[in-house]
C-alpha cells in the first residue's frame, strides 16, 4: 500500500491574505463609500450600505480589474513567520491553497504575484476557483491524493463541506463567523500562533 503524501489545505481571503481590508480602503477611495460596523461576509451590503448587486459590482471589479487586489497584506502579524516554521519543519507536506477569488481578468495573476510577494515561493500549489464555485469537489479530489492533515478557512459553509468529508477542520475566528462558535461544531482558533500549533500537532501528534 502506498503511503500518501500530507497536506494542509488552506483557504486565502481572511486566511492568509486580508482580503476585506484592501476591498474596504478601496470602496472607500474610488467609490467614496465609508463602511459601516463590521463586515459580515457574503453579505456585505449592511457594511457597504448598498445593494447585493452593487457588492457583486464592487467584488468583480475589485478582484479582477483593481491592481490593489494584488496588494493585499498578511492576514495578521504571526501568520507569515508561522507559514515559514511549517514549511520549514514539514518539507515532505504539501501547504495547498484553494481559494474561490476567480480567474477572470488580472485575477490569477495578481493572487499569484501577491502570495509570492509576501509569503514567498512555499506553497506546493495554488487552486483558484471562480467565486460562485464550491470547494466540495476540490476537497474530494485532493482527499483521493493526499492525507489532509487538516482544512483552515474562515467561511463555514466551505468547512461544512469539510466536516461532511470527515476532514479535520480549523476556522480562523472573525467578525463574520463567531456567531457559530458556541454550536462545538467547529476548531475555532484565535491567530496563526495557535493554528500553526494545531498543524504541528495534527502531523507530529505533539505540540513544538
Ligand atoms: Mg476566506
Amino acid at each position: 500500500m502506498t503511503i500518501k503524501q500530507k497536506a494542509v489545505l488552506i483557504d486565502c481571503d481572511e486566511i492568509l491574505l486580508n482580503h476585506l481590508g484592501g476591498f474596504k480602503s478601496y470602496v472607500e477611495k474610488y467609490h467614496n463609500i465609508k463602511t459601516q460596523g463590521i463586515p459580515v461576509q457574503y453579505n456585505l451590503q449592511e457594511w457597504l450600505q448598498c445593494s447585493r448587486e452593487r457588492v457583486m459590482e464592487l467584488l468583480e471589479e475589485f478582484n479582477f480589474r483593481s491592481y490593489e487586489f494584488g496588494l493585499l497584506e498578511p492576514m495578521d502579524r504571526y501568520v507569515v513567520d508561522r507559514m515559514h516554521y511549517l514549511r520549514a519543519m514539514h518539507p515532505d507536506v504539501a501547504f495547498i491553497i484553494v481559494t474561490k477569488s476567480g480567474t477572470f481578468g488580472h485575477a490569477e495573476v495578481l493572487r499569484k504575484v501577491n502570495l509570492h510577494n509576501v509569503f514567498g515561493d512555499i506553497f506546493d500549489d495554488i487552486i483558484i476557483l471562480e467565486q460562485n464555485q464550491s470547494k466540495k469537489s476540490t476537497y474530494m479530489k485532493l482527499a483521493v491524493e493526499y492525507d489532509i492533515v487538516t482544512v483552515i478557512d474562515d467561511y463555514l459553509g466551505n468547512i461544512d463541506h469539510v466536516i461532511e468529508l470527515g476532514l479535520d477542520n480549523v476556522v480562523l475566528e472573525c467578525p463574520h463567523n463567531v456567531e457559530a462558535k458556541g454550536t462545538g461544531s467547529y476548531n475555532f482558533m484565535k491567530n496563526w500562533c495557535e493554528i500553526a500549533e494545531h498543524i504541528t500537532f495534527k502531523i507530529d501528534g505533539c505540540y513544538w
